[in-house]
């Protein structure tokens, strides 16, 4: 704590000092979607603002109240208006003459399975699929399971619920047959559409099994709920079928009309239900609903990608069970009538450039992903990307944790440097939630200056800020609790089933000021930049000075010798909790020594000072992370205090935190 400061106003200490930035590329200032006179504009009325983006949509009813903030936090937007989400993202651009335009150019995991869909495929797909939902009985409100790889029909199965006013909840392909047991049930799926299996990692992994083991689960505590599913046929492998139940996809999908009329549903129709990644406990069922959803997926995926939707191929790699995939593979680019790549495995089948081969092949210009990959990409070197060509890259993003600065202009150099006729390409650095629907702050690629490892600024028309315990807003240069000031379209309106719970999670925190409360920390630089400093759960105590895991995580990144870091905070009878880091070094370092963490520990007192400085360094193969990628700390927080290893079901690779207790054992 700063001398002076009482316990009630001390806030995150700031202690990682970035100082480089990248300029927009001329050649995309020139031609930017959006200027600063769009932030002016959204600044000076923003309601006025939402309201004049939800007019990149098509609504059967027009709306004529934007926010109606009578009860809050239950937010309502473009209430009296009428839409179908899937005719926004489908069959409007065919009518408009795009029916011949590709929507997905689809990328299988083996060489050569590949197949195009256009804009007037995927409506043929999806009226088919929304008729044979309606022949399954399933019909509004109702509530469809997916849990699928990432093949063309997945894309399909949730549209034909939107068409229908059906809400889907999609369940990561990746997940046990457990974990898809607790979703179904927790919102009454009816119906779960799945296929046999997809590929990973250059074998077919099946997917079936796992539903018929999550159905006989779903039967003992909710007898008759689950009443079809229905099999998408991918890989050909063997597969229990239980005819009473189970339907395949290319009998009852392909057999029924491709016609269908969508039905406008209200704005504030729910259209689906997704499950937080379980990052810092046990995951929420977050309620999205239409219009404001669709209104700024739509308008920021068009804005933080400068998309020009006639030239531009798009790709995001995030999985569509998570937000990512929802918001930015589905409704974004289709309500936007992009193109874009979906790929079906995973980025090193069947050899390490396979993400870097699909960007050249299909000249991929606006690319998404997370820093987890990003790292991996890094520790394994930098000529593997340099054998292709990424020349066609424009704009870069990251979202889902922290990007470590070394990550990030590792990211724009080695992936993004020959973009933009060889400026480079910028990096928008996405900061938002499962909770959010959509980003909520990021740097504009033709406006902002980015700064590696902030997420810089709100998006136009919404509104952000970092306060300390009072909810006061900090100051330049001061640490605190990340807060959104005012409701936003693609706000969450509850948690499914529970809504005491999302009040309490969200609102309480910051009740008197009407702040949601984002469960983030977050400082403020000089400029008054926001950087996103990581969960409010992970700040640590050192002998009073709070302080933030990632600074000290990209600290230990920024030694030529480590590609990733995940630091804690152990109880530690001195100074209140001590760091404690877990690193994984690059392949260029090899073992790294044998006084490595010497070297390290070293580093980082002298990148941030000795009150960072780790008193224990592990060098570890992996880290445990969720399935969408992110670090996992709380196990690692076990593992330093020498307790039991909590909850690890929604671990990629439950695996690896035995390797690391057991490092962890025999270490000093
Ligand atoms: P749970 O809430 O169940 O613990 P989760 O928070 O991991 O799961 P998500 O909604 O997928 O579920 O993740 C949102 C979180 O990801 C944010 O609160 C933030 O901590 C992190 N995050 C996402 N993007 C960024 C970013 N660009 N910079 C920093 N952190 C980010
Ligand atoms: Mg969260």
């Amino acid at each position: 704590m700063t001398p002076g400061a009482t316990m009630s106003d001390e806030t995150l200490s700031n202690l990682l000092h970035e100082k480089r930035t990248f300029a927009p590329p001329a050649s995309l200032v020139a031609a930017a979607n959006v200027t600063q006179a769009d932030y002016d504009e959204a600044a000076r009325d923003r309601l006025a603002f939402w309201a004049k983006q939800a007019q990149r949509l098509t609504w059967a009813e027009p709306f004529t109240e934007v926010l109606d903030d009578s009860n809050p936090p239950f937010y309502r937007w473009f209430a009296d208006g009428k839409l179908n989400a899937a005719y926004n993202c489908v069959d409007r651009h065919v009518e408009a003459g795009k029916g011949d335009k590709v929507a997905l150019h689809w990328v299988g995991e083996p060489l050569e399975d590949t197949r195009d869909l256009t804009y007037a495929d995927l409506q043929r797909e999806v009226s088919k699929a929304a008729n044979a939902y309606e022949s399954l009985g399933v019909g509004a409100g109702d509530c469809v399971a997916i849990y699928m790889p990432m093949i063309p029909e997945a894309i399909v199965a949730m549209l034909a619920a939107a068409r229908i006013g059906a809400i889907h909840t999609v369940v990561f392909g990746g997940f046990s047959a457990e974990a898809l047991a607790a979703r179904v049930e927790d919102c009454g799926a009816k119906l779960i559409v799945t296929s046999d299996g997809g590929y990973r990692r250059g074998a077919a992994s099946a997917l079936k099994p796992a539903v018929d083991e999550a159905i006989q689960k779903v039967e003992a505590v909710s007898p008759g709920q689950v009443e079809n599913v229905l099999v998408v046929r991918r890989t050909g492998q063997e597969v229990a079928f239980d005819p009473s139940i189970d339907t395949w996809w290319h009998e009852t999908v392909d057999s029924a009309s491709d016609q269908h009329t969508p039905e406008a549903f209200e704005a504030e129709h729910p259209l689906y239900v997704m499950y937080t990644s379980g990052t810092t406990g046990k995951p929420k069922g977050i309620k999205h609903t239409t219009g404001g959803y669709l209104t700024q997926a739509a308008y920021t995926h068009w804005a933080q990608f400068d998309l020009k939707p006639e030239t531009d191929v798009y790709w995001c790699t995030a999985d569509i069970g998570w937000v990512t995939g929802h918001s930015y593979i589905v409704y974004g680019p289709l309500a936007n009538g992009a193109t874009q790549v979906l790929y079906e495995g995973t980025p090193d089948a069947p050899e390490r450039g396979r993400w870097w081969k699909i960007i050249q092949d299909y000249k991929v210009s606006l690319f998404y992903t997370a820093p987890t990959a990003i790292r991996s990409f890094m520790k394994q070197g930098d000529t593997v990307p340099a054998s292709y060509d990424l020349s066609s890259l424009r704009v870069i993003g990251s979202v889902g944790e922290p990007i470590n600065p070394e990550a990030y202009v590792w990211y724009r150099t080695v992936i993004g440097g020959s973009g933009n006729g060889g400026e480079g390409t910028p990096i928008i650095d996405t900061w938002w939630q499962t909770e959010t629907g959509a980003t909520m702050m990021t740097p504009l690629p033709g406006v902002t200056a980015g700064k590696p490892g902030s997420a810089m600024l709100a998006v136009p028309g919404i509104e952000v800020d970092v306060v300390n315990d009072e909810g006061v807003p900090v100051g330049d240069g001061q640490g605190g609790y990340l807060v959104v000031t005012s409701p936003w379209p693609s706000m969450l309106r509850t948690i499914w089933g529970d809504d005491e719970r999302y009040v309490d999670t969200y609102w309480s925190r910051f009740k008197e000021q009407g702040y949601y409360f984002a469960g983030d920390g977050a400082k403020k630089d000089e400029d008054g930049d926001i950087w996103v400093l990581g969960r409010v759960d992970d700040v640590m105590n050192v002998s009073g000075h709070r302080l933030s895991t990632t600074e000290i995580e990209s600290a230990l990144v920024s030694h030529p010798m480590v590609a990733e870091a995940a630091v804690v905070g152990a109880t530690d009878p001195d100074t209140g909790q001590a760091p404690v880091a877990y690193v994984i070094l690059r392949e260029s370092a090899g073992d790294g020594g044998a006084d490595i963490a010497k070297v390290l520990s070293d580093h980082v007192r002298s990148e941030i000072g000795p009150i960072a400085k780790p008193r224990q360094i592990m060098i570890v193969p992996e880290l445990p992370k969720t399935r969408s990628g992110k670090i996992m700390r709380r196990l690692l927080r076990d593992v330093a205090e020498k307790r039991v290893v909590g909850d690890t079901t929604t671990l990629a690779d439950a695996g690896i935190m035995d390797l690391i207790a057991a490092g962890a054992a025999t270490s000093t």
